[in-house]
Parts: structure tokens; C-alpha cells; sequence
């Protein structure tokens, strides 16, 4: 008699009871205003005329590595390209945690994948919860470092929007020096470039820092990202990469968008982003049902709320489809809005508008 066929059963014991990341995507919605993953609003135009298909890819496309490391004033030997920061977050814990001894830390409030990507692999989590003000709490990192290999540290921070202090940031590497590499996710840096810590990689052996075409560069379908780090730290990734991480075809319009070309492109998105999101900020700060708009140097802001779920809900059932942080620590009533165009903006503005 055979024995009615259980997959879940079999998974791993740590897969059987994780939650996978809720994506945007996952959590679905019927809207005509996606405002809940971060994405650029208008798609970009690129040209492809690659014939050669019957060919594998290169594991890292040189003209994509050489364009990145000039764009990021780096060495092409510091660059690695992956199918998106997500893929980079997962690649560092494969490469430098061992299951059941080391551990990942980060700082809650934050974004959700090193967690999700931390139990993938049963890899201990350290919750770090950031201070009243979200800064680093540099002395609960000191005490928590024993067996930690890898500090993920966003700065700008997802949902929060704030840049993570620069004096606190060189305590974490010095501390973590010889023992654990600090990863600076900066999948928001194009909107505030003067906050890059790619300049100190030099310095700083155990500096990791990740990147990303889907925010700025509009190419969030593309999944492209990259890692920059010492010739050594890529080394090691390049042991657990895929052999063909980039398909052919994303290759070529990733080297395309970052042509002096496209960084322009970029650059001039992100004026424009950012002109909508002060006005947003603005209009947002009159209303009643809004108890604070908190400062951001991103495309998205994060709001909070006399009655947080009756806005999203209220939202939702008119297309307006927002992110729900209120389940984060210390982020009760809280939603995050990415910046859409000016259209979607006033919809937004006028939606809640008419819940004051
Ligand atoms: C969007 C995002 C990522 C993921 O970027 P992909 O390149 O699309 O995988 C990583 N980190 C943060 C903080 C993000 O917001």
C-alpha cells in the first residue's frame, strides 16, 4: 500500500517551518497604482539584438563588471555581478557561515532577506534592534559579536529611509576586524550619493557592499546586482556563484545601463524622484490622519498613522497598493509609499485626503 506522498515532510527541519519572504509580488493586490515594492515607475526602453543563444554566458560579463567599477570608482577585481543584491545577501551567507555555529546579525527595523536567507540555510539570526532614533546600537553589536560572521547593515534603511551614521558605521568595522565582514546594503545609494561608503573599501579589508540595478537604474525585472568588495572576499563568492548567474540577455542591457549614457538616464530619474518625494512629504504632513512622515533619502517614505491598517485598506480597495510595516518592530501604524509619478502621488495625497 503506498503511503499518500507528504513533500513538506520531507524538507529540511528548519524549511518546514519558515515563512518565505512576502514579496511585494507574492502579496498581491488588484491595483493600478503599485507603490509597495520601491520600483521605478515607467519602464525603460533598451535595444537587444544578441543572436549568439546557442552560447552559455560569461560567469561575470566583462563589459558589465568594467562598466560597474567605473561607475562605482572602483577595481574591476572588486566588482561581482549576481542576479540581484537578494542573490549577493545569500551568496555571502553560503560562502562564510557554517550552519549551526555562526551567526548573521542585523538591525530591526530593516529589510526582511537576511533573515529569510539566514533560516534558508539554518544560519543563527542576532536581532540587533536599532536605537529610538534608528542609529546603530553600536555597543549591543559589541557584545553580540562572538560568533557572528556577517553584520548587515542598510544604510540608506529599508522601510526607514534613514542614512546609518558614518562614525558609527567605522566603530562596527573596526570591531569587526579579522572576525566578521560588515555588509553596507546601499540598493538606495543613487538617491543619496554623498552617503557611499564604497570609497573606504580601500581601507577597510572586511567591507562588503552591496548594489543594485532594480531602484535607480529602473531595472527591477532585470535582477541584476552587484557586490563590491576586496579581490579576496569576490574570490571567495566565485566559489559559490552559479556557473552562469546572468543570462545573456541580461547581460547586454545591464552593460548598457551603465554607459555614461545610462548613468545620465539614472541620474536625471532621480531628480525627478526626488522633487515628488519632498512634495509628497509635504502634502502628507498637512493631513490629520498622518502622525509623521519620517525624513528619507530614498524613492519611498515611510508614514505613520492615527489608524495605519484602515488607510492601507482604504487604499487597496481603490488600486493603491502601499506596503504594510506595522508589523516590524517599533513601526506600529506605519506605511511605507514608494515615490510613483505625480499622477500617482496625488491619488495617493487625495485618497487620504478624504479619510481626514
Ligand atoms: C530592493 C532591495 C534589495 C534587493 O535588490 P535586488 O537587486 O532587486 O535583489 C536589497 N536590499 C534592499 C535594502 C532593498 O530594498
Amino acid at each position: 500500500m503506498s503511503q499518500p506522498f507528504n513533500a513538506a515532510s520531507l524538507a529540511r527541519e528548519n524549511v518546514k517551518t519558515m515563512t518565505p519572504y512576502m514579496s511585494a509580488r507574492r502579496l498581491g493586490g488588484n491595483g493600478d497604482v503599485w507603490l509597495n515594492a520601491n520600483e521605478y515607475p515607467i519602464a525603460p526602453d533598451y535595444q537587444f539584438s544578441e543572436r549568439n543563444l546557442n552560447r552559455y554566458p560569461e560567469c561575470q560579463p566583462v563589459a558589465v563588471i568594467n562598466n560597474y567599477a567605473a561607475y562605482a570608482k572602483v577595481k574591476p577585481e572588486q566588482v561581482l555581478v549576481c542576479r540581484g543584491a537578494d542573490e549577493s545577501i545569500e551568496l555571502l551567507i553560503r560562502a562564510f557561515c557554517e550552519p549551526g555555529k555562526d551567526a548573521v546579525m542585523f538591525c530591526p527595523p530593516t529589510y526582511g532577506m537576511y533573515s529569510v536567507s539566514a533560516e534558508t540555510f539554518g544560519v543563527e539570526q542576532k536581532k540587533i534592534m536599532a536605537l529610538p532614533d534608528w542609529a546603530l546600537n553600536v555597543n549591543a553589536i559589541r557584545e553580540n559579536l562572538s560568533n557572528t560572521k556577517l553584520i548587515y547593515i542598510c544604510s540608506p534603511n529599508n522601510p526607514t529611509g534613514n542614512i546609518i551614521d558614518n562614525k558609527d558605521l567605522r566603530e562596527v568595522l573596526d570591531m569587526a576586524a579579522g572576525r566578521a565582514l560588515v555588509v553596507v546594503d546601499e540598493a538606495y545609494i543613487e538617491f543619496c550619493p554623498q552617503y557611499s561608503v564604497a570609497s573606504w573599501l580601500a581601507q577597510y579589508p572586511n567591507l562588503v557592499i552591496l548594489r543594485t540595478l532594480s531602484k535607480a537604474f529602473a531595472l527591477a525585472g532585470l535582477r541584476c546586482g552587484f557586490t563590491l568588495a576586496s579581490p579576496e572576499v569576490i574570490e571567495v563568492l566565485l566559489k559559490v556563484i552559479a556557473p552562469y548567474p546572468l543570462s545573456t540577455p541580461v547581460a547586454m542591457i545591464a552593460a548598457q545601463a551603465l554607459e555614461p549614457q545610462g548613468i545620465e538616464t539614472m541620474k536625471s530619474r532621480v531628480e525627478t524622484v526626488t522633487e515628488n518625494r519632498i512634495a509628497l512629504r509635504e502634502a502628507l504632513r498637512d493631513l490629520s490622519v498622518v502622525e509623521h512622515v519620517y525624513p528619507s533619502e530614498t524613492n519611498y517614505i515611510l508614514v505613520r498613522f492615527t489608524d495605519g491598517n484602515k488607510v492601507f485598506k482604504a487604499l487597496w480597495d481603490q488600486g493603491i497598493i502601499l506596503r504594510d510595516q506595522s508589523k516590524q518592530p517599533g513601526l506600529i501604524n506605519c506605511l511605507r509609499i514608494t515615490i510613483g509619478t505625480e499622477i500617482e502621488n496625488t491619488r495617493v495625497i487625495e485618497a487620504i485626503a478624504a479619510l481626514c
